[in-house]
């Protein structure tokens, strides 16, 4: 056997069904460890990787004592229950969570006084005269065992560098804060520390790393610590790249991020694929990188992206040199592509190799003498529970492209900006002590985070997209919401019509602006009054309506005459509501074409003219869309597709077959040029809408982003009244083709900023 250095993750290789011999691997088949005695009181546990290892779960507020992962040894026993200073217990319990006191509070006083604080117990902090409070002058024990807000630092502004302070729960040593002066921090026995342990003050006033914190094996980070930390640092990052581009780099204040500063920013994914993480958690990893691109692209910022997936060997999905790793659309597409079985014959765990890769990605592109090299900013997000069993300690790979980037070199200008190792602890196997050792260590930033479980991280990720500035941009869903729920649909709204004779009739919209909803006119009869017109949305039922605007050329009995009972030539109105819409991750607008933002939503050029976007978004070919179909509360996409090209004559020749159509004279006297055609079972059998579905938008999905491209007007078949066949091939939907009323809305919408090409 070939000697690696191991961890305690280090076992036999083994030889696998097929006869191949694997490299060191993380599973293994020991002797079964009895489960006798293992039970934990106030809680439960369940076996991890056939049985290797078991893992304690308590309820909220609790933490498994003295230890939440056992491990089935060789010999057949369960590693022992071990607390912090060594002792043995027999048995393992749930021990309510509460935070640690402050070990020292320097120049002033808190209050109250105790080693140990309740959850929701608050802490008071106060300065002697001549000092001056920073930070945190209350905090508040967190349920995940921690203090809200910042370290309270009572400073008198005598040293170069202000006071470090002491964060609760460590211990420091070293009280001078002159230039060069050190101060070191430790932690009680059987907690890890998390940050720098030294910190030395620097010729700018600053102290070098980042503050440190004391962690319990049981302590996580909640999302909102995730999400505040890293965006907050991530985001300095990109507008840092960005001011490189400026004429002006002394510019501190936040601005918008110009667009394009190619090339000036790379960015490196890299996730662990190895047997310890567990399928769920790559998974939800990849969701949350392909969140990240997206984050990213929407600041207009173009990083060049490096993709690494690792187990015992490093597999790079994405390079840096690829023609196309500046384009985030292709970038998450090659993301996707990516499986957990890609790694599953070699499931060791090599991190020192993705990181050298990675390295010697960077070699090659400074060997191509590209003249930014030296601005180029490199973001490194690494996904991994931290264990490694091959190749060695991967710091020694941080530390040959520090080297390499020349970062830390030259104390004048240690070049600390150009990298950023930000490191997420997944998996159920985290070791705090590793991915602090990767990660960078910065002065107010946190690079490293470990969260409960992915459904936190891929909050986060997600909530990195739906920050309040980015409200009022049109045509975002996240799929992802905490706790299962999915709201995919924001624009999405119900207009009720009561009318006293004949009870409520009911349509769907779509929110194009901050006070009006796009629909379809047949929804309304001449003399519903405003008031008797409601739309629910965005969970608010009821908004009052101020007025219905239809297109002036839209009469149903226009054709009465001519034996046409129903014409739905341009069936589309915009119903304006008396209070303007408070836009949310709830409710926001749907893209509307020929629009700036379409423009922008697509990454098209801002010059892109209204013709070269319908191209863009219906060609002449079958085009794939889609509707929302509403079930018990339910919504649900519907793909669909227009047919745009040589079906789309057959498509709406179908027309014929529609109850009061059979005995038009021509096509044309019903299908003119303002609809669009889906339904029928060619190329795919496309679910029809329904009569209450009218009005809704019909929806095209190009680059995470949602266009309407018509209005749900009619169908030849009322397939919901017989809603257990199958709909006829002739069952076909028509819809009011936004492109050919662009007048009209331009007109209606020219006080809504919605900036029309
Ligand atoms: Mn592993």
């Amino acid at each position: 056997m070939k000697k690696t250095s191991c961890s305690w993750f280090c076992v036999l290789p083994l030889f696998l069904s097929t006869g191949v011999i694997s490299a060191p691997s993380e599973s293994s088949t020991t002797q079964p460890c009895p489960l006798e005695g293992v039970e934990i009181s106030g809680g439960s546990f369940q076996l991890l990787k056939n049985g290797q290892f078991l893992e304690y779960v308590c309820p909220s507020g609790y933490y498994p004592y003295p230890v939440k992962i056992r491990q089935c040894k060789p010999w057949g026993s369960w590693s022992t229950l071990q607390t912090p200073n060594k002792k043995i217990v027999k048995k393992a319990e749930c021990k309510v969570i509460q935070c640690p006191g402050p070990e020292d509070f320097e120049n002033g006083d808190f209050w109250p006084r105790k080693h140990i604080y309740n959850i929701s117990e608050q802490i008071f902090f106060h300065c002697y005269d001549g000092y001056t409070l920073h930070g945190s002058a209350n905090r508040i024990c967190q349920p995940s065992g921690r203090w809200d807000g910042f370290t309270a630092i009572c400073d008198d502004g005598a040293g170069h560098c202000r006071d470090p302070g002491i964060p609760i729960g460590t211990r420091k040593a070293g009280r001078q804060y002159r230039m060069e002066d050190s101060v070191t921090y430790h932690c009680g026995q059987g907690l890890t520390l998390q940050g720098s342990q030294k910190r030395t003050c620097m010729e700018d006033g600053s102290w070098s790393g980042t503050e440190p914190s004391c962690q319990d094996s049981f302590m996580y980070d909640t999302s909102e610590e995730v999400f505040a930390a890293f965006i907050s640092s991530l985001t300095e990052t990109i507008e840092g790249a960005d001011a490189e581009n400026e004429h002006n780099p002394g510019e501190q204040h936040k601005r918008k991020i110009v667009l394009d500063p190619s090339g000036s920013m790379n960015m490196y994914l890299v996730l662990d694929a190895s047997d310890s993480i567990g399928k769920n958690n790559f998974t939800g990893a990849k969701k949350c990188f392909a969140s990240l691109i997206e984050k990213v692209a929407s600041y207009g910022v173009n990083p060049r992206y490096a993709v690494v997936t690792y187990a015992t060997e490093a597999k790079a999905v994405v390079k840096l040199s690829d023609d196309q790793s500046s384009d985030a659309d292709w970038v998450t597409q090659q993301l996707e592509k990516i499986k957990y079985t890609d790694h599953q014959l070699k499931s060791g765990t090599n991190t020192k190799r993705a990181l050298m890769l990675l390295y010697e990605m960077m070699i090659l592109q400074e060997s191509k003498n590209d003249i930014n090299w030296n601005k180029t900013r490199h973001v490194i997000v690494l996904m991994t529970d931290g264990n490694y069993n091959m190749g060695g300690n991967p710091v020694a790979a941080i530390e040959q492209i520090r080297e390499f980037l020349d970062i830390g070199k030259n104390r004048k200008n240690p070049r600390e900006n150009y990298l950023d190792v930000y490191v997420f602890g997944i998996g159920p196997l985290v070791d705090q002590e590793k991915i602090n050792d990767l990660a960078s260590k910065k002065d107010g930033e946190r690079h490293v985070f470990k969260v409960k479980d992915m459904e936190d991280l891929e909050h986060v990720f997600s909530l990195m997209i739906d920050e309040s500035n980015t409200l009022g941009l049109c045509g975002i869903a996240w799929g992802h919401q905490k706790g299962g729920k999915y709201e995919r649909q924001p624009w999405h709204v119900a207009i009720n019509v009561i009318r006293p004779s004949a009870g409520k009739e009911t349509c769907k919209g779509a929110v194009v602006s901050e006070y009006f909803v796009l629909t379809a006119a047949h929804c309304f009869n001449v003399d519903d009054q405003a008031h008797s017109i409601k739309v629910d949305a965005g969970g608010i039922q009821n908004r009052q309506v101020d007025a219905v605007y239809f297109h002036p050329n839209y009469d149903i009995n226009k054709k009465k005459a001519e034996g046409i009972p129903e014409f739905y030539d341009y069936d589309i109105a915009l119903v304006k509501l008396k209070k303007k819409f408070i836009f949310s991750k709830d409710l926001r607008p749907i893209c509307l074409p020929c629009t700036e933002a379409t423009n922008r939503a697509l990454r098209l050029p801002l010059s892109t003219t209204c013709e070269q976007q319908e191209k863009e978004l219906l060609p002449e070919k079958n085009v794939k869309a889609l509707f929302v179909f509403e079930d018990k509360n339910n919504m649900l996409q519907k793909e669909v597709y227009i047919k745009n090209g040589e079906m789309k004559a057959s498509c709406e020749g179908d027309a014929r077959k529609a109850q009061g159509y059979e005995k038009i004279k021509q096509l044309s006297d019903v299908v003119t040029p303002r609809f669009l055609c889906t339904g029928g079972n060619q190329p795919y059998a496309d679910p029809n809408t329904c009569k209450g579905d009218s009005g809704g938008p019909l929806i095209i999905h190009k680059k995470s982003r949602f266009i309407q491209v018509g209005v749900i007007s009619w169908g030849v078949e009322d397939v919901c009244k017989h809603p257990n066949r199958i709909p006829p091939p002739h069952a076909r939907d028509f819809h009011i083709n936004l492109f050919r009323v662009l007048p009209w809305l331009q007109e209606k919408l020219k006080d809504e900023d919605l900036g029309f090409l």
